[in-house]
């Protein structure tokens, strides 16, 4: 939504303005180990920092962007941003960087080959990297994901299924691909407190998970009651309003720097 106006129409010309103009930026937000609570790694998020109208989320633009064949340009701009705070901000070198692409890229065939391009002239491993795809784009475009998913592994990136439970996928279905981690849509562990519904679908995937030799990530962790469920059946990652909301990249070098401090609310 974008602040004060959340009912605002994007169209393509403003999207390619923007690109062009430098609106666009990231945010980073901590992933961290469950049962240790250390720092693992960071997911990107865009943010388009328009002059007048303030931050719009991706949510308000990005279809617009699929639809426009603007996707591909974002992309680029993600990566070449990310791939810059990456190494330059001490600390996060050896952590992961997650990246979320859009469904239109499955179907991109020199995708994994261009990344692999990138990783090598910033100096970043490819295993270091790991590629968010929604569980409903892999749904739609499943030879594609099957397609994709392979090339990138076999570059050495890692692959996440993000927004499980949000396709009704099985995950024996989605375990055909070859991806090394899985994310709970946010909704379940935001609904855990009031939901033992949401609650017995996080303790399911996490077993079904590891019956797979898959890593699970829970995301939407807000309160430390949910943290200790998920900590109690063994999820492996967590991001999360309780650890940090998604910070600007300066933000995020400082949290790294004092997150002892920033996250002793969840480590009493
Ligand atoms: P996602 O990948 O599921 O990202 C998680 C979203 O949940 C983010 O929203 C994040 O800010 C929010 N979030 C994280 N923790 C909490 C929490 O504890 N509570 C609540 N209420 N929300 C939490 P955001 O940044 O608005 O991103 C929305 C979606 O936009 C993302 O969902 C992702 O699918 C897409 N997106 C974000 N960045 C990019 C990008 O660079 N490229 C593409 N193609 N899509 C992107
Ligand atoms: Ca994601």
């Amino acid at each position: 939504m974008a602040n004060g106006d959340p009912g605002i129409p994007i169209t393509g010309a403003e999207i390619q303005t923007a690109i062009n103009e430098g609106q666009f930026s990231l945010r980073y937000q901590p992933k961290l180990d469950c049962e240790t609570l250390s720092l693992k790694g960071f997911e990107a998020l865009i943010r388009w920092d328009h002059p007048s109208i303030g931050t719009i989320y991706p949510d308000q633009f990005i279809r617009v962007a699929e639809e426009s064949g603007l996707i591909g340009k974002i992309t680029e701009v993600v990566v070449d941003q990310a791939f810059r705070w990456y190494t330059t901000t001490s600390g996060v070198p050896g952590l992961s960087l997650s990246i979320n692409i859009s469904a239109k890229r499955l179907s991109d065939l020199d995708f994994a080959d261009w990344l692999k391009r990138k990783c090598l002239s910033a100096g970043i491993r490819p295993d270091s990297i790991i590629l968010e795809i929604s569980e409903v784009a892999v749904l739609g475009e499943r030879l594609h994901a099957l397609d994709m998913f392979t090339r990138l592994r076999t570059k050495g990136f890692r692959v996440a299924i993000d927004g499980y439970g949000i396709g009704h996928a099985t995950l024996a279905t989605l375990a055909k691909l070859p991806f090394t981690e899985i994310k709970i849509d946010k909704s379940f562990a935001m609904a855990a407190p009031q939901s033992p519904e949401a609650k017995a679908f996080l303790k399911s995937t996490v077993q079904t998970s590891h019956s797979l030799d898959l890593r699970v990530v829970a995301e939407g962790v807000e309160d430390r009651e949910t943290l200790d469920y998920l900590r109690n059946m063994g999820c492996d990652f967590v991001h999360g309003y309780l650890v940090a909301r998604p910070m600007t990249g300066e933000e995020a070098q400082d949290w790294i720097l004092n997150r002892r401090r920033l996250t002793r609310h969840i480590l009493a």
